[in-house]
């Protein structure tokens, strides 16, 4: 990065809450998860079971189920049409275990459906990425040295990486929501099971909206910014 840190109230007042409020999400999941993993279901399947069984009644035979290196690395690649579940949540049968691969199913489901925010969201990866990387340094270095072109370009490269936070909350929270319709209504799991693998995916949405907040606050405060030197 740039090496230093342009400290300004907009900063203080905005990027800083967020960023806490980040911090908070990642420390719940993990407790939240951690707490639950140490809770086997009943019948003994694991991640890896569930999501199969999910992925077949839906008829996605094609889509694989691979284990990966990680903590808290579950996802879905619409590329390869593989399931990717963490060692904790692959081979184990606990209850967290079981939240986490159903809500990876539900991110197959919605390709397969071609749900409309997850094929928004997989369009805006390449730009969002570098506007999320670049978009900040950009707009300062161009507040610094007085040059507003690179302080609009700046500004808008971040607004990508804004919106991709944002279509990403719906994305998450239908997956999250579609596995526990799923946990529900297929007797996977005793019911009794199922409330504490939707708390688990709770605190993983949290994560997902405090993420959305640090780069709507980092927004803001370049707007911010750039408004006041005019
Ligand atoms: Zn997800």
């Amino acid at each position: 990065m740039l090496g230093f840190i342009y400290m300004d109230r907009y900063y203080i007042l905005l990027v800083i809450p967020a960023v806490i409020f980040s911090l908070y999400a990642q420390f719940k999941v993990k407790s939240t998860f951690n707490k639950y993993s140490r809770i086997s279901n009943k019948k003994g399947l694991t991640g890896a079971d569930i999501a199969r069984t999910i992925l077949d009644s839906n008829g996605l035979y094609d889509v694989r189920i691979e284990s990966v290196g990680g903590e808290l690395t579950d996802h879905y690649d619409p590329r390869t049409k593989v399931v990717r579940l963490s060692q904790v949540v692959y081979g184990s049968s606990s209850v967290a275990a079981i939240g986490v691969a159903a809500h990876e199913t539900g991110h197959a489901i919605q390709h397969s459906t071609g749900y409309a925010p997850l094929v928004l969201r997989s369009t805006l990866v390449p730009i969002a990425g570098i506007g999320s990387n670049a978009g900040v340094p950009m707009a300062i270095m161009g507040l610094i040295f007085g040059f507003d072109l690179l302080v609009y370009l700046g500004i808008a490269a971040f607004s990508v990486a804004v919106l991709f936070y944002l279509i990403t909350l719906p994305v998450e929270f239908n997956a999250s929501s579609r596995a526990i319709r799923t946990l529900e209504s297929t007797a996977i799991l005793n019911y009794d099971e199922v409330d504490p693998a939707r708390k688990v995916l709770n605190a993983a949405a949290m994560t997902y909206v405090a993420s959305a907040a640090v780069a709507v606050a980092n927004l803001l405060r370049l707007v911010l910014l750039a408004n006041r030197r005019r």
